[in-house]
C-alpha cells in the first residue's frame, strides 16, 4: 500500500512540475543539398518543391500541435517527402551502379537515446518505418539488406516491389552519370577536374559517383515536442551510381542522424563518406555538451569550417530543446523549411534566402 503511495505521489510530483514545452514546439526539415541555383530551376519545379515541403511541414506540424511526439510528427513528415518524386528517399530515389535502388534510414529519439536505422533495403515503402520498428521492436539499432526487409515484412509494414521506387527522372541521372564516367576516363579535361578535388577529398571512384550535378536529395526532419523531447530522422536512397552495397551516413548514428535532449537533435544531407569520417551529427551535439556552444555555433563550425575544410559538400538541419534551429550549408542550395508553435514557418531553398 505504502508502494503504491508513492508511485501515485511520484506521478503526480512528475506531471505537476514536467516543464511545458507547448510555446516551443518546432519541426524543421530538409530535402536535399547540393547544386541548387535559381540558374537550373524552372518555375515549375520550384513551386512543387515549395509545395511539397510545405505540406511535409504541415503534416509534423499538426501532429506536434495535437500533442503528439516529436518521433509521431519526424516520422509523418518524412513520409510526405519518401512518398514524393521529388525527393532522394522512398519514391524517387536514385540508382545504384547496377540500376537498383537501395535504400537508408534512420531514426533517434533526444529523451531515451534509442534508435534505430536500416540500411541497403529494397522493398520497404516507407523506410522511415523501418528505422522505427528497427528501434521499437528488435533489440537492435541497424539491421542491412535482405534481413532488414525481411524484419519489415514480418513487422507488417507495407511492402512493395522494387520497381515502385524507379522514376524516369533518377533512371537518366545515372546513365548521365555512367556516360560521365566514361568521359572522365577519356578526356584529360576532366582528368584535370578530378585532380582539382580537396586534398582529403574525393578518390577517382568518388569523383565519379560524384558527378551528376552534384545533388543530394535526401530528406530529414527533427522536431521538438511539448513534451521537451526531440527527435531526428534521415532517410535517402544514397547517391547515384553507388557502389553495390554501399551504405552512406544517414542510417550511420552520429554521421548523419542523432538526437539527445541535453544538447539537439540533426540530420544530414550531402557526399556521406565525408559526413562518415567527420562523425558530422554527433560532433555537432559533442561541441554543444563539452565547449558550451549554441546549436547555431556548434552546426556553422562542423558544416561550414571543418567539412568545407577536407572537401565535404552539404549541410545539416539542427534544433535544440529551446526551439533554435539552425540550417547551415555550404553547397549552392538546400530544401529546407520550419516551422514554429504559432503556426509561422517558412520554405527556403537558395543561399541568399535566410
Ligand atoms: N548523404 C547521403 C548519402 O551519402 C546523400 C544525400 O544527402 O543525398 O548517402
Amino acid at each position: 500500500m505504502k508502494f503504491i503511495y508513492s508511485i501515485v505521489c511520484c506521478f503526480l510530483f512528475q506531471t505537476a512540475f514536467a516543464q511545458d514545452y507547448s510555446d516551443k514546439i518546432t519541426l524543421v526539415i530538409h530535402g536535399g543539398a547540393g547544386t541548387i541555383t535559381r540558374a537550373n530551376m524552372t518555375p515549375e519545379k520550384e513551386k512543387a518543391y515549395r509545395e511539397a515541403l510545405n505540406t511535409a511541414l504541415q503534416k509534423g506540424y499538426a501532429i506536434l500541435k495535437k500533442g503528439g511526439t516529436s518521433l509521431q510528427a519526424v516520422e509523418a513528415a518524412i513520409m510526405v517527402m519518401e512518398d514524393s518524386p521529388l525527393f532522394n528517399a522512398g519514391k524517387g530515389a536514385v540508382f545504384t551502379n547496377e540500376g537498383k535502388n537501395e535504400l537508408d534510414a534512420a531514426i533517434m529519439e533526444g529523451n531515451t537515446l534509442k534508435a534505430g536505422a536500416i540500411a541497403g533495403v529494397t522493398t520497404i515503402k516507407n523506410p522511415i518505418r523501418g528505422a522505427i520498428a528497427v528501434m521499437e521492436k528488435s533489440p537492435h539499432v541497424l539491421m542491412a539488406g535482405k534481413g532488414a526487409d525481411q524484419f519489415a515484412k514480418e513487422q507488417g509494414l507495407e511492402i512493395v516491389d522494387p520497381a515502385y521506387f524507379y522514376t524516369e527522372a533518377r533512371f537518366k541521372a545515372l546513365q548521365k552519370a555512367k556516360e560521365q564516367e566514361k568521359i572522365e576516363l577519356d578526356h584529360s579535361e576532366n582528368k584535370k577536374e578530378i585532380k582539382k578535388a580537396p586534398k582529403t577529398g574525393y578518390s577517382k571512384d568518388e569523383d565519379l559517383i560524384f558527378t551528376e550535378g552534384k545533388k543530394f536529395g535526401t530528406v530529414g526532419c527533427v522536431a521538438l515536442d511539448k513534451f521537451g523531447n526531440l527527435t531526428a530522422g534521415t532517410s535517402t536512397g544514397g547517391m547515384t551510381n553507388k557502389k553495390y552495397g554501399r551504405v552512406g551516413d544517414a542510417p550511420i548514428i552520429g554521421a548523419g542522424t542523432y538526437a539527445n535532449n541535453t544538447t539537439c537533435a540533426v540530420s544530414a544531407t550531402g557526399h556521406g563518406e565525408f559526413f562518415i569520417r567527420s562523425v558530422v551529427a554527433y560532433d555537432i551535439s559533442s561541441l554543444m555538451e563539452y565547449k558550451g556552444l549554441t546549436v547555431k555555433e556548434a552546426a556553422d563550425e562542423v558544416v561550414m569550417k571543418k567539412l568545407v575544410e577536407r572537401g565535404g559538400e552539404g549541410g545539416v538541419i539542427a534544433l535544440d530543446r529551446n526551439g533554435n534551429i539552425a540550417m547551415p550549408f555550404n553547397s549552392e542550395g538546400m530544401y529546407r523549411g520550419f516551422i514554429k508553435s504559432d503556426g509561422k514557418g517558412e520554405v527556403m531553398i537558395y543561399k541568399d534566402e535566410k
